[in-house]
């Protein structure tokens, strides 16, 4: 047992003992004891390394090359030929790892380009790949304190660093990392529901017959997982309650008591209020102070799905997006998204620690302690629906303790200052239509040359959207807004800059007027 931090101290204690295992064939049957080899890992990894470096120096402006798939079945079958037999002393294995290596990232939308400005997934801090390397390695999986020892401290670190930015009491609230926003998003829903319903847990859905139907209050924007939360949990898709939005697509405060009014007389009892900071499909944050006022005046949860947003947090200039998240009962926020790291780094804040306890009522007494002691107080497999799980925590809480907030929130403020000009640009430009002012680092917007027919408008958008990926030098999205289609670029690059942009537009352009001059149902 380490009992002093002299114990932990840095002491080279497997370079001292450091001596080459000589494999014992004869012992193990035929079993071959050159892949556990280290010294054949080191040379793995290197080749890995050397190659990500390159791929990482690319700086062509470069979007997906779509491959057919039966073109890469073929390749990854054509590197699956022959009985693996050993290591073969040509090199033969180091040829194969190479050869599958440039395939992956030859076939992956290429997120460090410039070209790339499509989706909520990005590029990551490089030293996050090092710190995945050392957690495949070590395998420590995070959910117990025995297991994952430093994962586990490092997520309640992480918790209390990240709380200065929400202000709660230290020992009153809790955080839990999960694989993803759309588990967190279910995970939350079910403490709502456990809190405001305790009896489904036990006796099912069954225990509210003759009373008002569960129900779940939403804007129209709101994160598809919600709606899934709302099957799963035996809520039912119907009980949910679409909450209206203004222009700017945040929910509508002044509507939110008469849609919760209409639903009650509709013989619904909404218990969970979810609100978006940042929605997926334009990143617009919606009124978490008016929202808190109203669930804590008719006792609804109020969930803020923050998976894309929270991030904003760290940033003294944007955290004003997200005033009174103090007062939600829970929040989400991937890190995967706009804290740069790999995915999945999902954490999911609770107001209050008991609620968090609330999600997964049940005894499993081979692994949850009955009275906890210093180690199993940490664990956190109560709260979360994960036994075995990734030390998701463990890139984060390195690469805030190696940089510092700033990296994040310097790189967070240039994406939106740069999704702003890219508005502006657009506002200027008489053939685009804007479809709303960012809030984020998403841009919606719409390609309306003069020669193109009204009744056309939706599925022009997505014919240019998917062309200009097949061309394979850009990578954008597109999205339905208000039922009709429009592009979307998300912005997670800081090495994008408006000439960037402006060549996208171009390429919109020239795209555009291309389909309008093929014989195409468009035209
Ligand atoms: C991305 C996103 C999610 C889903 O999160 P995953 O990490 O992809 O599971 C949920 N809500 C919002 C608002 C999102 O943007």
């Amino acid at each position: 047992m380490y009992k002093t931090t002299d114990d932990l101290g840095s002491g080279g204690v497997y370079l001292d003992s450091f001596e080459k295992k000589k494999p014992d064939v004869e012992k193990r049957g035929g079993l071959n004891l050159d892949v556990f080899d280290p010294q054949l890992f080191r040379k793995n990894a290197e080749i890995a390394i050397s190659k990500l470096e390159r791929y990482l120096a690319d700086s062509s402006i470069r979007g997906l090359a779509l491959t057919d798939p039966s073109v890469l079945f073929q390749a990854a079958k054509d590197l699956m030929t022959g009985e693996y037999a050993g290591i073969s002393s040509n090199g033969s294995n180091e040829e194969k790892l190479g050869a599958i290596i440039d395939l992956y990232l030859k076939t992956g939308i290429q997120v460090y380009s410039t070209g790339y400005m499509g989706r909520q997934f990005s590029g990551v801090i490089p030293l996050s790949g090092v710190i995945d390397l050392i957690s495949s390695i070590v395998s420590q999986p995070s959910s117990f304190y025995e297991a994952g020892q430093l994962p586990n401290v490092a997520e309640r670190i992480m918790a209390d660093e990240l709380n200065r930015f929400i202000g709660w009491e230290r020992e009153r609230f809790a955080m839990v990392t999960t694989s993803g926003g759309a588990l967190a998003n279910l995970t939350a829903l079910l403490a709502a529901r456990n809190d405001k319903f305790p009896e489904i847990w036990s006796e099912g859905t069954s225990a509210l017959q003759g009373r008002s139907r569960p129900a779940i209050a939403v804007s129209e924007d709101a994160h598809y997982s919600v709606r899934r939360a709302a099957g799963i949990l035996g809520i039912g898709e119907e009980q949910i309650v679409r909450l209206p939005m203004n222009r700017q697509r945040q929910i509508c405060s002044e509507k939110v008591r008469p849609a919760l009014e209409a639903a009650r007389q509709r013989g619904l009892k909404v218990f969970c209020m979810v609100a978006s900071a940042g929605t997926t499909s334009v990143g617009a944050f919606d009124p978490i102070a008016k929202l808190a006022e109203i669930g804590a005046e008719k006792n609804i949860w109020l969930h803020i799905d923050g998976a894309h947003g929270a991030s904003f947090l760290v940033s003294d200039k944007l955290r004003h997006k997200l005033t009174k998240i103090e007062e939600a009962d829970s929040f989400c926020w991937d890190a995967h998204k706009m804290m740069f790291v790999p995915a999945a780094c999902t954490l999911l804040f609770y107001k209050n620690k008991e609620k968090s306890h609330g999600a997964f009522r049940q005894d499993a007494s081979y692994v949850f302690e009955e009275t906890p002691d210093m180690y199993t107080e940490l664990d956190s497999a109560e709260k979360n629906f994960e036994c075995t799980k990734r030390p998701l925590i463990m890139n984060l809480w390195v690469l805030w303790t190696i940089y510092g907030r700033r990296l994040f929130a310097d790189k967070i403020e240039y994406l939106c200052r740069l999704t702003e000009h890219a508005y502006r640009i657009l506002e200027d430009e008489p053939d685009f239509e804007t479809l709303h002012r960012p809030e984020a680092n998403i841009l919606c917007f719409r390609y309306l040359p003069p020669n193109l027919k009204e009744r056309a408008v939706r599925d022009f958008q997505v014919s240019i959207r998917n062309r200009i990926r097949e061309d394979g030098r850009f990578f954008i999205s597109k999205v339905a807004i208000d039922g009709t289609g429009a592009l979307r670029v998300v912005f997670m690059n800081h090495q994008i800059d408006t000439g960037h942009f402006r060549k996208l537009l171009r390429e919109i352009r020239r795209t555009g007027q291309e389909l309008l001059t093929e014989k195409s149902p468009i035209n």
